[in-house]
């Protein structure tokens, strides 16, 4: 198995063959999540700590439960109970986290590079599950899994992104693991919600949402992240909807057997009606969900592997 990584802080850093790898791995895991009794104990004896700084239901609750059916020891510390409330700084966090002995520390933040840093200052496995607008490496790992499970391959697609992507590490992620197993990737999005200088990256960019969706094989929805807005970047939700959201009659302009997918939480209605988001013929919304849990146990399974190596070459060079 080839996975060098000591943290999955991005998809920038995996190569294409660590990607298989992860996808492979999680295949399996797949397979064990779908028998009565779902444990393994590849994990036994390990600490994860999940440290969430910005809400999350899905995938908190898919790592915690990827963690527990591994066999760990599983510790959420949601923000609103933390020090850092009371002005602690993440750094300040993160030492105290690491002084209780974690191996596994799942960070999600809402700075970009936030879990970078804290990677930089602790001794144990990070994994990134969302820092601001810049990675969200499990997501992209599970929606390759969802795409090569229902398309039976992870290369030469066509893939559209669609929406908010201006604000959405999950498009970042995507745009680079796709681009990474060489597949055509189409932007379609409002100008006001695309990044600058997108059009360098080597994807192709429309305005126009049933051009952009001409021969699709994905058809991956974004959440308008409003949150992340700080101005009027579009003109009202209705007119977006018109414009941008995916419907039956703009599903059409792409391939008949193209799949439907959203990271979730979904603004019904908004960006995707909701009759088309629970259509079990076009839709893999929910094997998405399915596929986290899966992909999450792989990259945690992989990652502990390459600390208790690190950990035992340690040791070996002590004892010399
Ligand atoms: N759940 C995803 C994220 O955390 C997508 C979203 O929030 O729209 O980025």
């Amino acid at each position: 198995m080839t996975f060098r990584a000591r943290h999955l802080l991005g998809i920038e850093h995996l190569a294409p063959l660590e990607i298989t790898t992860v996808l492979d791995l999680a295949d399996r895991y797949v397979d064990l999540n779908r028998r009565t009794v779902k444990q393994s104990d590849v994990l036994a004896g390990m600490t994860q700590i999940n440290m969430f700084f910005e809400n999350s239901t899905r995938t908190q609750a898919s790592f915690e439960l990827a963690g527990k059916r591994l066999g760990a020891d599983v510790m959420n510390m949601s923000v609103a109970q933390s020090s850092v409330k009371k002005g602690e700084t993440l750094i300040d966090t993160a030492m105290t986290l690491n002084a209780m002995h974690p191996d596994l520390l799942v960070v999600r933040h809402g700075a970009s590079g936030a879990v970078n840093l804290l990677a930089s200052k602790v001794n144990c496995a990070v994994l990134n599950a969302g820092d601001g607008r810049h990675e969200h490496p499990t997501q992209a790992l599970l929606d390759a899994l969802t795409i090569r499970r229902a398309k039976g391959r992870i290369q030469r697609l066509t893939v559209a992104i669609c929406g908010d992507i201006a604000h959405s590490r999950v498009a970042r992620s995507n745009l680079i693991l796709l681009g990474k197993m060489e597949n055509r990737i189409r932007l379609i999005g409002p100008p006001t919600l695309m990044p600058a200088g997108i059009g360098e990256f080597g994807v192709e960019v429309y305005d126009d949402m049933k051009k952009g969706l001409e021969g699709a094989d994905v058809v991956m929805m974004l959440r308008l992240q409003k949150e992340r807005m700080d101005g009027g970047f579009i003109p009202s939700e209705r007119e977006y909807y018109h414009r941008y959201g995916l419907d039956a009659d703009k599903l059409s302009h792409a391939k008949p057997d193209a799949i439907v997918m959203h990271p979730g939480p979904m603004n019904r209605g908004v960006e995707i009606d909701g009759d088309l988001a629970d259509d079990i013929n076009r839709s893999v919304i929910q094997d998405q969900v399915e596929m986290g849990v899966a992909v999450r146990m792989a990259c945690m399974d992989l990652l502990a592997r390459n600390l208790r190596a690190e950990r035992g070459r340690k040791i070996a060079g002590e004892m010399v």
